[in-house]
């Protein structure tokens, strides 16, 4: 096989750069240091689902300078069983090549197995991926899989060194599995799936689709039909999985497909589920000829809800609001609910204390959010518009005071429901993924050290326009608060048990933003619920 010379004569401006040894790699990784590196790993027989992720790597992520576009084209023996199809698994490097080019890739990277491993495999250190998510599904059916699968890509990120790495939705259990791997390992680099490419009949696009024939790929469509069927089921409201399950086999079997497994899954854990609630997940894969056939279908019974609990301070307003824009959901602040009741409170002259005497101010309370010119949500009262007056330190003082109440309680929590009775939102407060949505999809423990929060909270004080303790009284005030949301009797503030806790001292805005993102997508892939990035993509 040629060197890197093949990338570095005279076509090299307008042809990819050919790697193919792990010495041009890391030469060629050394140069434009100061751009990130996103790379795509593939096994090569590129097409329009692979064309997608790359073009999606080659975008400048957070108004940072445009990154650097690696593909890998490596067909991975330790992923393939003894009886698979690693030898006649379809290769086509001058296609791969030219592909890689008009997308505009900036290498391509294709060792030889003895390059990849000069040790040799059978001696290899190994990955074990993590046994719940690997040996379900395919990985009943393909025993060592994605070992093999996180043995290479652990073996190219660290060659790579990569900031993003970009993987396909179409092989989720495969996503699930090298982003649990990542985490688990400590390995830095951000881990994004990419919404599933499909060929005109439905199917995914997928290299083995080239193993069949016309009258093969005919049948080969029925499991998309078999998707499409099931959707068409949840839609007219059936929850059953059984019943879903039934639905998509039946296409399967009509069209002489082999069987390997049809299941409802959790998307985060790939656990079975008995019923469609929330976001699930219906896998299948089928035999067609010698071609093995994956897909899967999300289904939803709303739009999603992200619940962002979490002590004061520590930057849930602005990340919550941020985060609402980014995945096209709609923005709620609940403790801008707790804090308008707080100023009516004051203005009706009532002690904050006595919960006899705020019950009747619940009754006629006209309390609406609207969304505000300037991204802040809009506060109106009673009539009064209490946007600024709200956030003003004696409001802050009183306002966890008053929503210890549980007539308060009951009556915040009972119209923040019926605000989310649709989903489609991202909402903050401290009880959210516990007490208002606690079927959210996605749950988050946003904190931070206190004293973190502390300077942060002087900042925001500042910028309003209102005085600033000394930081000492801030970080007073703000453990007092934290005391009492957290001792209150009636839904304090806790991190719920399936929430995610986010540490965001010394993280920038936008470092904590891609995280949440991050963790959206692990529980609500893209192909259910398409950000406004997805969306503009070709
Ligand atoms: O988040 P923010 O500082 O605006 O919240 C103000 C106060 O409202 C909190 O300290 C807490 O006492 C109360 N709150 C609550 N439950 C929520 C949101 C806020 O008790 N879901």
């Amino acid at each position: 096989m040629a060197h890197s010379q093949d990338g570095g004569g005279p076509l090299s401006c307008c042809s990819v750069r050919l790697l193919t040894s792990t010495a041009d790699l890391v030469a060629w990784r050394r140069h434009e240091p100061e751009r990130p590196l996103h790379f795509v790993p593939t096994m090569g027989c590129l097409h329009r689902g692979h064309a997608s992720l790359l073009k999606r790597a080659a975008e400048p992520r957070s108004g940072g300078p445009s990154p650097r576009v690696l593909l890998s084209v490596f067909v991975n023996p330790l992923q393939f069983g003894p009886d698979e199809d690693y030898e006649r698994y379809p290769r086509d490097l001058e296609a791969d090549r030219a592909l890689a080019t008009a997308v505009g890739a900036d290498a391509l990277f294709a060792p030889s197995p003895a390059a990849l491993y000069p040790g040799g495999e059978s001696q290899l250190s190994r990955v074990l991926a993590p046994p719940a998510l690997a040996t379900v599904l395919c990985g009943r059916f393909r025993p060592g899989h994605f070992d093999g699968v996180a043995t290479v890509v652990c073996r190219l990120l660290a060659l790579v060194r990569p900031q993003r790495l970009l993987l396909g939705e179409k092989d989720w259990q495969q996503l699930q599995v090298l982003r649990r791997v990542i985490r688990d390992l400590g390995l830095e680099v951000a881990v994004e799936g990419c919404p599933t490419v499909r060929e005109a009949d439905g199917l995914a696009c997928s290299s083995r689709l080239r193993y069949l024939g016309a009258a093969e790929r005919g049948r080969a469509a029925a499991v998309a039909r078999a998707l499409a069927a099931a959707a068409d089921l949840h839609r007219a409201g059936e929850r059953q999985g059984a019943a879903l399950i039934a639905a998509a086999r039946e296409w399967l079997r009509a069209a002489a497909l082999e069987e390997d497994y049809v299941e409802l899954v959790h998307p985060l854990s790939l656990a079975p589920l008995v019923e469609a609630r929330g976001c699930s997940m219906l896998a299948v894969a089928a035999r067609c000829g010698d071609c093995r056939l994956i897909d899967h279908l999300v289904l939803m019974s709303r739009p999603p809800i992200v619940a962002i609990d979490g002590p004061a301070g520590a930057g849930k307003s602005t990340v919550t609001r941020a985060l609402a824009r980014r995945l096209g959901l709609l923005y709620l602040d609940t403790g801008a609910m707790y804090r308008a009741l707080t100023w009516w409170v004051r203005e009706q002259g009532v002690d904050p204390g006595d919960a006899a005497a705020v019950a009747p101010l619940l009754a006629d309370l006209d309390l609406r959010l609207l969304d505000g010119t300037d991204g802040e949500q809009q506060v109106l009262l009673n009539g009064h518009d209490v946007t600024a007056a709200i956030r003003s330190p004696e409001i802050t003082a009183l306002v966890s005071t008053v929503a210890a109440h549980p007539c308060v309680r009951d009556a915040l929590t009972a119209q923040q429901r019926a605000m989310g009775s649709r989903g489609g939102l991202v909402a903050e407060g401290r009880d959210i993924g516990t007490a208002v949505f606690p079927d959210a999809e996605c749950k988050i423990f946003l904190t931070a050290s206190v004293a973190e929060r502390a300077r942060r909270r002087a900042l925001d004080l500042a910028e309003r326009g209102f005085p600033v303790p000394p930081q000492a009284e801030l970080a007073e005030s703000i453990a007092e608060r934290d005391r009492l949301d957290s001792s209150r009797a009636v839904a304090p503030l806790c991190q719920a048990e399936d929430a995610v806790e986010v540490l965001t001292d010394g993280l920038t805005i936008e470092a904590v933003l891609t995280a949440l993102e991050d963790l959206f997508r692990e529980r609500v892939p893209a192909d259910a619920w398409p950000g406004p990035a997805d969306l503009a993509s070709p």
